[in-house]
């Protein structure tokens, strides 16, 4: 199967770093001119770099804008151009444990992780729904599932996303834009490289085998038994946004190393 999106246009949000660069940088490599979204013009241009060093003839502009606020997302819509594929990526987490987490942190949480891909939909989607074609895909986590004891306030976002998700798909059901979910399980990107980082140095262990050693501590029931790498989570974002995935819309697609214990 080629994948090729030459002609289409795709924001994929928090895309300076982690899984959203990974994807960003995996959309272009099909051919689609891609919008890399960061908080800084320096994060955004040292994205740009890193692709352009990569993959020289890839199409791509920046566009800084914090999503954590309806303004930041709002100045995002107002700088761009059509989008045919919305990839809602940016996502805040880290250990609260309940009893600490004040309404603060809730708000932060349901406007980062939640609210920019509700305002990103709804600003988006109308005119996919009109040319006819498009896709949305939400980057939600299998903490959306197996609902973390010590990340009560991520898990709650991340099943919210699944609900929008499939929510969404039903709203434009027939139209030819498709709208899914992808759960990454443990994933080594840069915000997990830098809450290892203390045991990588306490341990003077490789950060792959610290990850994996965190895997399975907390995430025992992992089939992979290591972090998987934010290429592969990429690759699945990528195929979900081609045109041969049209027949997958609504669905809630694990990229987990088998982390959801269940068979479907
Ligand atoms: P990361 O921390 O490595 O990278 C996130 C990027 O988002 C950074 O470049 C950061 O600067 C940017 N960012 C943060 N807040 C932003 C904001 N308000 N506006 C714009 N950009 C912002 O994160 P990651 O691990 O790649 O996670 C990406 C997504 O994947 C998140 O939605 C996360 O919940 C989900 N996820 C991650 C894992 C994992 O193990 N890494 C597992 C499951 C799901």
């Amino acid at each position: 199967m080629h994948i090729n999106l030459t002609g289409k246009t795709a924001l994929v949000t928090a895309s300076t770093g982690g899984i959203g660069f990974a994807i960003a940088q995996g959309l272009a490599a099909t051919g689609a001119t891609v919008v890399i979204n960061g908080r800084s013009d320096s994060s955004v241009q040292k994205a740009l770099a890193r692709i352009r060093e990569a993959l020289p003839q890839a199409s791509l502009s920046g566009a800084v804008a914090d999503l954590s606020n309806a303004d930041g997302v709002d100045a995002l819509i107002a700088a761009l151009p059509a989008v045919d594929i919305l990839v809602n990526n940016a996502g805040i987490y880290g250990l609260v444990d309940f009893f600490e987490t004040d309404d603060a942190c809730w708000e932060n949480y349901w406007q980062t992780n939640v609210m920019s891909g509700v305002r990103l939909s709804r600003a988006l989607v109308p005119a996919m729904v009109e040319r006819g074609w498009g896709r949305v895909v939400f980057i939600s986590s299998e903490s959306g599932l197996n609902i973390p004891a010590d990340m009560i306030h991520y898990g709650v976002t991340k099943t919210a996303q699944l609900s929008l998700s499939r929510g969404l798909a039903k709203r434009v059901a027939g139209s030819g834009v498709t709208v899914n979910s992808v759960l990454p399980g443990p994933t080594l990107s840069d915000g997990l490289a830098h809450m290892l980082d203390e045991e990588r140095v306490r341990s003077g262990k490789t950060l792959e085998a610290v990850a994996a050693e965190f895997v399975m501590q907390h995430r025992p029931t992992s089939l992979i038994q290591r972090a998987a790498t934010v290429e592969e989570v990429a690759n699945m974002v990528v195929y979900v946004c081609s045109t041969q995935a049209s027949a997958t819309s609504g669905a809630a697609l694990r990229v987990d190393g088998g982390v959801v214990d269940d068979i479907v």
